[in-house]
């Protein structure tokens, strides 16, 4: 494959030329959130000032303008996943949107005694809003356990299922460990039960190719800000005929077919989970951060960053104390570690001051944290971006940290 120009890529970043305490940016933080290209950010000003009127309610021209834009995003994203209509494409506010709206519409239609299958590595996204479920009514959480190399106990997920079983919740990509989940194979599982899967790809979108009809996907949901586009916009992916089943999960304007104080009927898909004005600004630009990971593609955007993966992963085993949480042999975008016994928040400290971001604490994930009996890691984390500089400035920032740190 191809080496990507990374001169030309960080050219398109800015925010890369930028300097931290006074050094050189390296940002290895891409798993929270990208940076985003300097085009996708130029149409977010492009839109706001040539075509800013509201979606779907205007015949004028703006506000055509305006909606041809939000719908084209549809369709890209439609076809970024290969879904088979647009009509199972909602736009959401991120990730955790789509599982709440998941949780709370699916969830609706679960009675007492019924269970979900959830992973003990999920983020809160896919823990929190299964557990508020339970505020109404008694659902229960069936975990499957992770083993000692960051991979799930298929043995114990397969055990797990009984006739009470009636959804399993479970990330793509560990946002913590980078471990690449045997999604696929836990779909066609679960649907041998007639069990339906919502599959959390935040960290997945942005280093797999997603097909979601390869998958079989029941639902599959994912954010913007980590694939190079802009804040504050989501994705839900869900088979139709699931949505159909659902009810809506917010009430007001854009989702309903006609309104009376006796009868209210809805309107059609995806716009019945669309309640209210979208950020239609972002979900435009969406579709131009679409076409700059269309335009390298993900393959080798994926193979640039296990290079990377593998290249930071072999020079941090020579530091002495070094832990690393996670080594599946399928892993991607993230590394979690700790030396010795120092703590993660120090040692982040300390990397900021050398001009190195990372992240340290919990992830989010705090079940995953108590089964690893720690309370919180550093992560590196990997986008196109990112250079071998990168990861030597890092690896000789990190050795002064440990020093430091005696
Ligand atoms: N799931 C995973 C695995 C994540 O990494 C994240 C983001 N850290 C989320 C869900 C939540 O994403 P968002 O905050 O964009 O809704």
């Amino acid at each position: 494959m191809e080496n990507l120009d990374l001169v030309q890529i960080r050219s398109e970043f800015p925010i890369l030329n930028r300097k931290v305490c006074d050094k050189p940016l390296v940002y290895l933080d891409s798993a929270a959130t990208s940076f985003t290209p300097q085009y996708v950010v130029d149409e977010i000003a492009r839109v706001y000032s040539t075509c800013k009127a509201n979606v779907h309610r205007g015949v004028h021209t703006l506000s055509q303008e305006a909606t041809d834009l939000q719908e084209a995003t549809r369709e890209s994203v439609r076809e970024f996943i290969n879904a088979k209509s647009i009509q199972e494409i909602i736009f959401t506010r991120g990730t955790t949107e789509a599982i709440n709206l998941v949780a709370s519409s699916y969830g609706s239609l679960l009675e007492n005694g019924e269970e979900i299958i959830v992973t003990e590595m999920e983020h809160h996204a896919n823990i929190v809003p299964w557990q508020l479920l339970g505020h109404n009514k008694r659902i229960i959480l069936r975990v499957v356990p992770v083993k000692k190399d960051g991979t799930l106990d298929m043995e114990s997920y397969r055990s797990l299922f009984n006739e009470r079983t009636k959804l399993v919740a479970i990330c793509h990509v560990s946002n913590v460990l980078g471990t690449v989940n045997p999604v696929k194979e836990m779909i066609a599982e679960a649907h041998q039960y007639n069990v339906p899967v919502l599959v959390d790809g935040a960290q997945a979108v942005s280093h797999h190719k997603i097909d979601v009809q390869d998958l079989d996907a029941d639902f599959y949901a994912f954010s913007a800000h980590k694939m190079y586009g802009p804040t504050g916009i989501g994705v839900l992916y869900g088979k139709r005929h699931l949505l159909k089943l659902m009810p809506p999960y917010q009430g007001g304007g854009e989702m309903i077919g006609t309104v009376s104080f006796k009868k209210t009927t809805y309107a059609e898909l995806p716009f019945k989970f669309e309640a209210g004005t979208p950020d239609f600004v972002g979900i435009a630009a969406f579709k131009k951060a679409i076409e700059f990971m269309q335009r390298y593609g993900v393959e080798r955007i994926a193979e640039h960053e296990k290079e990377l993966l593998n290249y930071a992963t072999e020079q941090m085993n020579t530091i002495p104390g070094m832990r690393i949480f996670g080594t599946a042999p399928q892993k991607s975008g993230v590394i979690s570690f700790l030396i010795g016994n120092e703590h993660h928040y120090d040692m982040g400290m300390l990397l900021d001051k050398l001009g190195i971001e990372v992240r340290t604490g919990h992830h989010c994930a705090q079940p995953l944290m108590q089964a690893l009996k720690i309370d919180g890691t550093v992560r590196a984390s990997f986008a196109i971006y990112n250079t071998k500089e990168d990861v030597d400035a890092f690896i000789s920032a990190l050795r002064r940290v440990a020093a430091m740190l005696g």
